[in-house]
């Protein structure tokens, strides 16, 4: 059988929703098809003193919202076929969620964990100046992803305001997201998209009237976004039975501490020997009987082999695609319900928005203020995509699609094409 890239399943998810909500033939032409692929190939001195040709990538799916916005990931998968649908992805969420942002992505094809950090400083800083004024405060706004955090950010801004006149500078610092606060970032947006990731199993459970106060879930993936999750779940009283990571997984029905966890993985990286779980093959770790799983790791995690394993009632996306659309199908068929990626991690980048905003007004927000505009907009969307699902009568990920394609088409229409 012929494997789908993922740009392919981006392609079927749009279709399915295309179909359903009608779109206009001509505005659907243009959707499919990102606006600009840029790949740069640029040389790094490395520690040994010889130099490594790197390959980069930023797909700017589209900007009729506003500018384009999306993370940089730093991976061995990447390549132009995933960018180009993490691309599309951030398209769907930032309309969504009601930001005035486009959708783009980049990254650069490495395992960072091979590199020291000054390879990976020098790394970062000649993709930045390699994509050049592809970037920029206004234009197209890159943000952390995989194996990339605030730190990776500093550079990238660093790099960048070099490269601007010196009386530009001050005022193009929002020309990257999930900078350290220090450095103009904004507080609570490393926790954003775990945090958001929460609200919006919160008002899965107040539709659901069920109660999370001692809900049971399991976890994949315990970085940036697994973490935070399941340290904000815990603080309502849901208990992580399983989790795993790239170094394998943990089961204990009676709960693993996810801040017991953070503080071993802070210096281990991995979750592997932490005392509190036992060691489970992957198999057993979808199998493991829950309320919730929340995938927050790779894409293509739920597919028809490993659909049927799992026995849970929700999944919450919190990593972008995690579900194929053949495992799709086995989810509906079974009567699993899902958050969809594009909305359930969208806190991320709607946090990202706020330092973006702060940053052009000159402002600091505290979290309080994050928060509570974060739930407002996040919970907004949440009621949005569920109404549609109902009008449409169909499931939540065409719904969500269908919310942001209503978005873009109705621009377009009142628009028009230039010329
Ligand atoms: P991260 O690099 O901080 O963490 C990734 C985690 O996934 C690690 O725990 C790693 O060990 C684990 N992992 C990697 N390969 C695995 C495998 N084969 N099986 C099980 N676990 C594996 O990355 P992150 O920023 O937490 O991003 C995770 C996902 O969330 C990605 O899909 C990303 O695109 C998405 N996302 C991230 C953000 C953000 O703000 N960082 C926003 C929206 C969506």
């Amino acid at each position: 059988m012929l494997k789908l890239g993922l740009f392919d399943t981006v392609m079927l998810q749009y279709n399915k929703a295309a179909n359903v909500m009608e779109i206009d033939l001509e505005i659907r032409k243009i959707l499919c098809k990102p606006m600009n692929e840029i790949v740069v190939n640029f040389p790094v001195l490395m520690d040994n003193g010889r130099l490594q040709v790197f390959t980069g990538y930023r797909v700017q799916h589209n900007n009729v919202l506003g500018p384009f916005k999306g993370g940089l990931r730093y991976h061995p998968n990447v390549d132009i076929d995933e960018v180009r649908a993490l691309a599309v992805w951030m398209t769907w969420k930032c309309a969504i969620a009601g930001l005035p942002y486009g959708g783009a992505k980049g990254g650069i094809q490495i395992d960072p964990a091979k590199y020291s950090q000054h390879e990976l400083e020098r790394i970062t800083r000649r993709f930045t100046y390699a994509l050049g004024d592809n970037i920029g405060p206004d234009y197209d706004i890159p943000a952390p992803d995989m194996n990339t955090n605030p730190q990776i950010m500093a550079w990238v801004l660093d790099t960048y305001l070099s490269t601007v006149p010196p009386q530009h500078r001050l005022r193009s610092i929002h020309v990257v997201t999930g900078k350290p606060v220090e450095a103009g970032g904004s507080v609570g947006r490393n926790k954003a998209t775990g945090q958001g990731i929460v609200y919006t199993i919160e008002s899965w459970a107040r539709v659901n009237k069920f109660n999370l106060d001692g809900a049971t879930y399991i976890l994949q993936g315990f970085g940036n976004v697994g973490s935070w999750t399941a340290k904000i779940l815990k603080t309502l009283g849901a208990k992580m039975v399983a989790v795993e990571d790239a170094s394998g997984a943990l089961v204990n029905e009676n709960g693993i501490n996810p801040d017991e966890l953070a503080k071993y993985v802070s210096n281990s990286k991995f979750i592997k020997g932490f005392g509190d779980g036992k060691p489970a093959d992957h198999k057993a770790f979808l199998s493991t009987k829950a309320d919730i799983f929340i995938p927050a790791a790779m894409e293509n995690q739920i597919t028809a082999e490993t659909a049927p394993w799992l026995n849970v009632k929700l999944v919450a996306e919190g990593a972008n695609g995690p579900t194929d659309p053949d495992g799709d199908r086995v989810l509906q068929k079974r009567g699993l319900e899902v958050i969809p990626d594009v909305l359930c991690n969208s806190g991320g980048v709607i946090v990202s928005y706020f330092e973006w905003l702060q940053n052009k007004r000159s402002e600091s927000w505290d979290l309080e203020e994050v928060d509570t505009k974060l739930k407002k907009r996040i919970e907004a969307a949440f009621d949005s995509v569920q109404e549609t699902g109902k009008k449409y009568k169909t499931d939540s990920r065409t719904a969500a699609y269908i919310v942001a394609l209503s978005r873009l088409a109705f621009v377009y229409k009142k628009r028009g094409i230039f010329p």
